[in-house]
């Protein structure tokens, strides 16, 4: 071989060696180019504009759907009211998810812009209007790379993350099967914009809701001892479900008992017939969090005994069902190291701390085998800390909006190649899932 032939098989060998390292960051540049940003940036603004609360996102699911028509790509809908499924690549195995939600918060928005909620007493305070623009940005790279898919990327959009259990719900309607991973992810002020962070294993916790109505008898305040307090039961309850945590929890197991809610009495001279409190209980695994869940109704109902008091706790599931514990899947987390480093640097990949807050992303884990949640940050000055999630000053900075775009193509596609090259390597492309 001669020396120019050999000179051009090292170019090839290197060109191919350069791509499969730098192809995650050509994915960010395309996010970042101004049309393609002008285009995420009015989306988002359009949403925040129009804040829908859950299950009420038909005008959302609207905006969704043009979209999705004018890049051609094809969707189930409604899934959970107002839910999408998108699909993009060969309609076959294997298939991975990445979802965002779209509901708002009943929270009148104290920022004053431009951009500003329309909507009295409705605000997009926890970023989903950027994760829906995120979603449709890595759709549009995706639908731009069909042709490098091996397999099938589902866009999940949906409804009621804030509480209503929208998650569970595209579940049972169907959303998710065959799937083998589902990538989520969160806009995040405590970063930097340029950084996304996660860790492996436990990253929130589930959550759960209590509310007790404590029955006394009621009658003259000036005669206590003709009626039957309710007000001190319910007092000491509440100082008894602290000890949950501070004496039986196991200090290394992070657990939260908070009664946010007391409710009893309206007049200086009446002891009242019954006080109704409420709150919520946060643990990390299933097994703490149903022994939380099981002292917490037996300390409500033999502490209001105590005073002579009836209690009954209701754990409100039909409205508000159990999150569970959202899990990051430790083989993704290597995936989401190696294919982040390639978008944002070594050095912009973050550890994020587990934190006591939920996340109804969790409720894929028990329908999907891997599941994985990260963070996009949007800080533009370390010092200068956003306002957080569910303040009416709540803002977005909008450069992040690309990040979020890249990692989440990024983390389909590679997904996929990387699940097909395990396949083969074991000789067994043949056995993945049946198509949709
Ligand atoms: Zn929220
Ligand atoms: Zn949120």
């Amino acid at each position: 071989m001669d020396f120019f032939k050999r000179l051009s098989l090292l170019v090839f060998i290197f060109s191919i060696l350069f791509d499969s390292t730098n192809g995650s960051s050509v994915l960010l540049e395309r996010a970042k180019e101004s049309e393609f940003m002008d285009w995420m940036v009015g989306i988002r603004r359009r949403l925040h504009e129009n804040p829908e609360l859950g299950y009420e996102e038909f005008e959302t699911s609207k905006l969704i759907r043009k979209e999705l028509d004018s890049m051609g790509i094809e969707y189930k809908y409604p899934i959970a009211v107002t839910g999408i499924v998108g699909f993009i690549g060969t309609g076959r195995a294997p298939f991975v998810g990445l979802r965002a939600d779209m509901d708002a918060l009943p929270i009148q928005e104290s920022v004053e812009w431009e951009h500003k909620s329309k909507v009295p007493g409705k605000m997009h305070a926890c970023g989903h209007d950027a994760h829906v623009a995120m979603l449709l940005g890595a759709a549009k790279i995706l639908q731009e790379r069909k042709s490098e898919i091996q397999g099938t990327v589902v866009l999940i959009f949906q409804p009621a993350e804030e509480g209503g259990g929208g998650a569970k719900r595209m579940i049972d309607e169907g959303a998710v099967q065959n799937i083998d991973a589902i990538f989520g992810c969160h806009i995040a002020g405590e970063f930097p914009v340029g950084t996304v962070a996660s860790r492996p294993g436990p990253i929130m916790a589930g959550s759960g809701f209590f509310e007790a109505v404590i029955t006394g008898k009621g009658g003259h305040a000036a005669i206590p001892q003709h009626t039957i307090d309710p007000i001190i039961a319910a007092s000491n309850v509440i100082v008894s479900l602290q000890h949950l945590i501070s004496r039986e929890a196991d200090p290394l197991d992070s657990q939260v008992v908070t009664v946010a809610k007391f409710q009893g009495g309206g007049a200086f001279n009446v002891i009242p017939d019954s006080v109704t409190i409420g709150g919520t209980f946060r643990a990390f695994s299933k097994e703490s969090f149903m022994q939380l869940r099981q002292r917490i109704e037996e300390v409500i109902v033999r502490q209001a005994s105590v005073q002579r008091c009836n209690a009954t706790v209701d754990f409100l599931t039909n409205t508000h069902p159990f999150f569970p514990p959202t899990i990051n899947n430790p083989s993704l987390h290597a995936h989401f190291e190696k294919v982040a480093s390639d978008i944002v640097g070594p050095t912009n990949v973050r550890e994020k701390p587990p934190v006591m807050g939920a996340e109804d992303f969790a409720f894929f884990s028990d329908a999907v085998p891997a599941t994985y949640y990260y963070f996009v940050g949007m800080a533009t000055d370390s010092d200068k800390l956003f306002p957080k999630a569910h303040s009416p000053f709540f803002t977005i900075n909008e450069a992040a909006l690309p990040y979020g775009a890249a990692s989440h193509a990024s983390l389909a596609l590679n997904y996929l190649s990387e699940f097909r090259n395990n396949l083969s390597n074991r000789g067994n492309v043949d056995e993945a899932h049946d198509e949709l």
